[in-house]
């Protein structure tokens, strides 16, 4: 009974948090209160996960402790602000375009829905080109690297991206809005549908997705971008839909389990200052490292010494 009832709940917990930060959401756009509200989801969506991940953890050893708790809320504060700041400069500063009825080539006559759906649906295009970038430019992977160099998931660690690697995504992600003249409402919609699902792809939870893997980035996609093994991490780039995973074939989800012992191969200093640093002194900082010591776990020993 106790084991069809953990299955049950590894079935529905995703669907039933997701849900409830979006019916949150709704009332919260249709109120006038819209960040009133997506705040509140935010901090029952963070602490209901910092729960079920101690009940029902996908991986027990990562509920240990990394070092790494100020470095991820540095990265996350850091990134948020230069990302926000950076959007509203774009809106209020360059083009002054975000209306309530959308620009004239936006179908503001269609359901809320499918303008979410298709706002959603553009933005991915600008957010999985941005990752992809990241991962496939090797300069730009300097600066992502600092999110890959995690060896945990946790909710906690979800916006630890260099804020440099934030301001490309978010520069991407949102010029494409833009220019299809997507009224406010969807942009809210947008920008607050990517926090819910960035921090359902990072927690530690043993749930199973089904179908839904098949149009939402989950965490059992995501823990495979997270795999050492390049073959393997350098897929499922979307951020909230897979939609342009499944068409340009970087859609990656097989029947077993993902990888536990995740990272990377180059060297990530520890500190938070480093980390903020690190891609700016790449070069020095790899040669040094590799000349020490050719393995990438020993180089952590090493530079920190
Ligand atoms: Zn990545």
């Amino acid at each position: 009974m106790r084991e069809r009832l953990r299955i049950v709940l590894t079935y529905v917990t995703w669907p039933a948090l997701f849900g409830s930060c979006l019916i949150l959401t709704h009332v919260g756009i249709t109120s006038g209160h819209p960040f009133l509200y997506f705040n509140f989801a935010y901090i029952c969506l963070g602490s209901s996960i910092f729960a079920i991940e101690r009940l029902m953890p996908f991986e027990r050893r990562w509920l240990e402790n990394d070092g790494q708790m100020v470095p991820d809320l540095g990265h996350t504060i850091l990134s948020k602000l230069a990302a926000q700041l950076w959007v509203v400069f774009m809106l209020y500063g360059f083009v002054h375009v975000s209306s309530k009825t959308g620009g004239v080539f936006w179908p503001s006559q269609w359901p809320m829905f499918f303008q979410v759906l298709m706002g959603l649906v553009i933005a991915e295009f600008g957010l999985y080109w941005a990752h992809r970038l990241a991962h496939e430019w090797p300069f730009l992977w300097r600066f992502h690297a600092v999110h890959h160099s995690v060896v945990r998931l946790w909710f906690f660690n979800t916006g630890r991206f260099h804020f440099v690697d934030a301001v490309v995504s978010v520069t991407l992600g949102q010029i494409l809005l833009l220019m299809a003249g997507a009224p406010e409402s969807v942009m809210l919609w947008v920008g607050m549908v990517t926090p819910y699902i960035g921090f359902l792809t990072h927690c530690n939870i043993e749930m199973r997705f089904g179908p839904i893997s098949y149009v939402f980035n989950t965490p059992g996609l995501h823990r495979w971008h997270h795999s050492r093994e390049k073959e393997e991490g350098n897929k499922n780039y979307g951020e909230n839909l897979m939609i342009w995973d499944q068409l340009f074939g970087t859609f990656f989800n097989p029947i077993r389990k993902p990888p536990v012992n995740i990272g990377i191969g180059d060297y990530v200093p520890q500190g938070l200052w480093a980390q903020i640093k690190s891609p700016f002194v790449w070069g020095r900082v790899q040669s040094k490292i590799s000349a020490d010591a050719p393995d990438a776990m020993n180089r952590l020993a090493i530079i920190d010494r």
